[in-house]
């Protein structure tokens, strides 16, 4: 199958991938998609998608319908003292991954996408600049793009940079359904992170990342909650981006480390570096250049995270906490913009 060369190969069928390969063949580009998952597959995450990411979502795949929870509430606590409501304008919507990534994977299968099953394995790149992508079945495929959308523990992107050190890990347990607020404790406990309850589809999600995240500290999390503790997940979230330094090699969502260091908020980076990435190849511009915005999101997003996370400005917090005008603007902007 295949001796031709396609304009681009994507590895990965997640959010950052589809969103890509979607734009790609919605614009008569030729691409594969390949994962080695059988979808409907399950992905470890909380599943909110803030009002930006479901508006880009809409962007990149107009009229689509998925299946979601809105909630507009946000209690938020400072230190695990007196919780404060939040009301946001704009909810958010709560996906489970499994089905979310099948609908966004359909989309791109409905308008005539071609995708296989199977494993990445490595590239090489010739004279002429043509990729050819060895899978793991030994499948050769020749593309003048190599995408690498392949998740936290990247195999392009190792194959590009080799080790990786920007990772953050978040644990996480499903509970029975017992909210239909979002819950958040920040604390100067947690090192760059917090802890959520997000109530989602069929069940609630209780989680906990930050950049010294141990199983004993979430398990004192679920203590505090009143929660048994049944099975604890856990996945990686790469934090700090990562340039291929080839322009036909473009690594984008998890695989380039463009989640928030902040919020550890990863889809709409996921979709908004997808999106890059098809501008990218459908422009000949260079990838740097197309995903200025993001670049320029985790310029402020790391100053942010050294600024908030300090122990003085998590003090300052909780006093702010009771000024709520302030408080929902301040959600607002990260949630929205
Ligand atoms: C516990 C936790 C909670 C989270 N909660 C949220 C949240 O509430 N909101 C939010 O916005 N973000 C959240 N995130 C982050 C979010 O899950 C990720 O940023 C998002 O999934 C990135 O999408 P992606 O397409 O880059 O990668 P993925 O969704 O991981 O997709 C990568 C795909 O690549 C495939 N793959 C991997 N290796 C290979 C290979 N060698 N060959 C072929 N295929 C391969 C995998 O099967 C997978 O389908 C959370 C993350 C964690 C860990």
């Amino acid at each position: 199958m295949m001796n031709h060369t396609v304009k681009a190969v994507i590895i990965g069928a997640g959010p950052a991938g589809t969103s890509c390969a979607y734009m790609l063949q919605k614009s008569g580009v030729t691409c594969v998609l390949v994962d080695f998952a059988t979808f409907p597959r399950q992905k470890v995450c909380g599943g909110g998608l803030t009002p930006k990411a479901y508006k880009l979502l809409e962007d990149i795949f107009p009229g689509i319908e998925y299946t979601y929870k809105s909630i507009g509430k946000i209690k938020l606590s400072i230190d695990h003292r007196s919780p404060k409501m939040i009301e946001v304008p704009e909810p958010i919507r709560l996906v489970n991954r499994k089905d979310f990534d099948n609908t966004l994977l359909q989309q791109y299968l409905q308008i005539g996408g071609q995708f296989i099953q199977d494993a990445f394995s490595r590239f090489t790149v010739a004279q002429d600049n043509t990729i050819t992508v060895t899978l793991k079945s030994g499948k050769q495929l020749h593309c003048n793009y190599l995408v690498g959308a392949d998740g936290a523990n990247s195999r392009v992107r190792k194959q590009v940079v080799g080790n990786y050190h920007g990772n953050v890990l978040c644990l996480e347990q499903r509970i029975a359904e017992r909210s239909d607020v979002i819950e958040g404790v920040i604390s100067n406990e947690y090192k760059n992170g917090y802890y959520y309850l997000f109530p989602s589809i069929g069940c609630d999600i209780v989680g906990l990342g930050s950049a010294n995240v141990t199983l004993q500290q979430f398990r004192e999390v679920l203590d505090k909650l009143g929660i048994q503790e049944t099975k604890i997940n856990g996945a990686n979230i790469p934090v700090e981006e990562v340039d291929s330094g080839m322009d036909n090699v473009i690594l984008i969502g998890d695989a380039g480390g463009f989640p928030n260091k902040m919020t550890y908020e990863g889809l709409y980076y996921a979709f908004a570096t997808g999106r890059n990435a098809a501008e990218a190849i459908l422009t000949g511009k260079s990838f740097k250049e197309t995903n200025k915005d993001i670049l320029r999101r985790k310029r402020k997003e790391r100053i942010l995270t050294d600024l908030l996370y300090r122990p003085s400005s998590i003090r300052l917090l909780r006093y702010l906490t009771h000024c709520n005008s302030l408080m929902r603007k301040l959600f607002v902007a990260g949630l929205s913009k």
